[in-house]
């Protein structure tokens, strides 16, 4: 009987992945991976036939069906199918198509969770993402929205948030910042910007949604955006920061 698996392979760090991710990744017969996964990391499918099916923002990328038809069509062929993807399967994913093209076919599967990226953001700034009588709720959003997609409340939601995560929202930096703004958000609410966050080149800058809206922050790696008072930079002995040359208003942490 043939299963796929649906497996988080973590933030970046190949160290940062699950002993059950591990082994299922050396039983595997084949291996269909995202972009962001690390070459270390597919190399653990020591015996299996591995596929980029990798996504990238602005870039060419698999469509959504062809990967749902290539998991029920690798199923119908061999006994281990992983299906690797970047942080947890189960966050802006799209795990949800696969699993729908699954079950419609038939076939067995099975979700290993993986770190997500803001997990791995919150460990590299030693911030916790809540605080007692700070933050007592997380909300993890995007405001990237699909071709034909409706409308998404981001805006809301970020808005309420005591924290806030935003995936896949570096290209709209400044955008995203006015529009805080003028939903209400004050303009001297701190932001942490994590790129690569987990990986060598990983980067942190600290600014505030007003800093932003002035000057983005040019990033080629994945990366962050994290609002919310528990980013407020007020001890600079416990957050050590030094000034970002290209980006005056930003604070980059340096690696402690
Ligand atoms: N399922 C993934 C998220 C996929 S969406 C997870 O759980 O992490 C892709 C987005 O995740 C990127 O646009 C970026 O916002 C974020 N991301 C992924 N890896 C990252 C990393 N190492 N550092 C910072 N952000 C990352």
């Amino acid at each position: 009987m043939s299963k796929v698996y649906l497996v988080g392979a973590g933030p970046g760090a190949p160290d940062l992945l699950t002993l059950r991710a591990a082994r299922l990744l050396a039983e595997a017969d084949v291996v269909f991976f995202d972009a962001l996964v690390h070459p270390d990391t597919v190399a653990l499918a020591t015996n299996a036939r591995k596929i980029a099916v990798g996504k990238r923002a602005g870039e060419v990328s698999t469509d959504q069906r062809f990967i749902n038809r290539a998991l029920v069509e690798a199923a119908r062929h061999h006994k281990i199918v992983v299906r690797l993807k970047g942080g947890d399967p189960m966050l802006f994913g799209r795990a949800q198509e696969e699993i729908a093209a699954l079950q419609a076919s038939g076939i067995s599967f099975e979700v290993v969770p993986g770190v997500t990226a803001a997990l791995a953001a919150s460990a590299s700034l030693g911030i916790s993402l809540t605080r007692r009588g700070v933050a007592r709720n997380v909300a993890f959003a995007t405001p990237s929205i699909g071709d034909g997609e409706a409308e998404s409340d981001w805006l809301d939601t970020v808005f309420d948030a005591d924290t806030a995560v935003l995936y896949m929202a570096k290209s709209g930096q400044e955008k995203i910042a006015l529009q805080l703004i003028a939903r209400g958000k004050s303009p001297t609410t701190p932001v942490a910007i994590v790129e690569n966050a987990s990986l060598l080149d990983e980067q942190r800058f600290f600014t505030t949604l007003g800093g932003l809206a002035q000057s983005a922050l040019t990033l080629s790696g994945p990366a962050l955006l994290m609002i919310g008072e528990v980013y407020a930079v007020t001890n600079e002995v416990d957050v050590m920061v030094a000034e970002q040359q290209e980006h005056p208003k930003v604070h980059q942490q340096s690696r402690c």
